[in-house]
């Protein structure tokens, strides 16, 4: 079977990186750009990379697919820069989508739990009504509505709690503050599925072959997130753990503790219904993919800024 030819907007992102790494190493024919190398919100960079793409694969006998891991991800600053995450978040993948729709290349687009209100009890499947309640949530919602509607081949696969190499993500803050603090206090009463970037990337890189054979699942919006839920606090409590610190040192908050300006939904926990249907390989659960971090990146988390 002939190689993925892929071109990976957000390149130098957390899942881009380890999306980059994995189909190097699956022998995959990969770009991944970081944004100053390919801005997404420039509709003549987009077109001419996805065109190049195409071209590129066609004389390779490639199988071309673009996966989207580019986005405006600071949930706090985008509450007062909501233009500007818009942009990145909605104007993006919507000229991404229109590219692939013109040049036939089918396109997976990343999104986030953070669509959905965190109000129900039970975990969100992939038609479940959008009720973002922070700017970053209505961009990528706005974002995900114009990928679907652009008439390209094309899914939306939504993530969550994502924390990987070179990101400032939870994993590293926990890391620098279980050495800088005696105790902490970490919110208790948020709930979702901590995904490590290398398990994410696996899950799509399938997918990605799969749609690359015309094989792509019929649902057209997918879950993928490590399996099981915990809060926050469960979260920072295992970090220690995995540390070999003492887990009695992080102590549970509520929100209304430590008042942030974007509101975070309360329960968005992903169903992995749709990404069983699919016959994909179902996710690991959320402490191994923890687990599997720590130990490969103990050095790292140990000089975490
Ligand atoms: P990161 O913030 O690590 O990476 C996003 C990348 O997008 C960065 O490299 C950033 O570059 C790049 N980028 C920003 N603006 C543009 C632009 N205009 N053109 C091209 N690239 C741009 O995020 P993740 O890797 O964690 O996120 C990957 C996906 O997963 C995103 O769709 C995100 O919404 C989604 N997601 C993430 C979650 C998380 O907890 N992180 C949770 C749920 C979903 P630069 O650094 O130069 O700005």
């Amino acid at each position: 079977m002939t190689a993925l030819t892929l071109l990976i907007p957000g390149g130098t992102g957390q899942l881009g990186r380890e999306l980059n790494r994995q189909a190097q190493q699956a022998g995959a024919d990969v770009r991944a750009p970081g944004r100053a190398e390919l801005d997404v919100t420039s509709a003549g960079q987009v077109v001419s990379a996805v065109r190049e793409l195409a071209e590129h694969a066609r004389r390779r006998g490639g199988r071309p697919v673009v996966i989207n891991a580019a986005a405006y991800t600071a949930v706090d600053a985008a509450e007062s820069a909501e233009r500007k995450a818009f942009a990145v978040n909605a104007d993006g993948p919507r000229l991404l989508a229109a590219a692939c729709a013109s040049a036939q290349v089918p396109l997976i687009h990343v999104s986030t739990d953070y669509v959905f209100s965190g109000e129900s009890d039970r975990p969100y499947e992939p038609d479940d009504p959008l009720g973002p309640r922070s700017a970053y949530g209505r961009t990528k919602a706005a974002g995900e509505v114009a990928v679907l509607a652009s008439g390209a081949d094309a899914w939306v696969v939504r993530t969550a709690w994502v924390y990987g190499v070179g990101g400032s993500n939870f994993v590293h803050t926990i890391a620098r503050l279980e050495r800088e603090k005696e105790t902490l206090r970490v919110v208790d009463d948020q709930h979702g599925s901590p995904t490590s970037a290398e398990a994410l990337a696996g899950g799509l890189l399938q997918l990605a072959e799969r749609i690359a054979d015309g094989q792509g699942p019929e649902q057209r919006t997918l879950h993928c997130a490590c399996q099981g839920s915990t809060t926050w606090f469960g979260f920072a409590r295992a970090i220690f753990e995995e540390l070999d610190a003492d887990p009695e040192r992080v102590q549970p908050c509520s929100t209304q503790d430590f008042p942030r300006p974007a509101p975070r939904p309360a329960r968005a926990v992903l169903s992995p219904r749709s990404w069983l249907a699919a016959e994909l390989d179902p996710m690991p659960a959320w402490r191994e993919a923890l687990a599997a971090y720590v130990r490969k990146h103990r050095d790292e988390l140990r000089a975490a800024e």
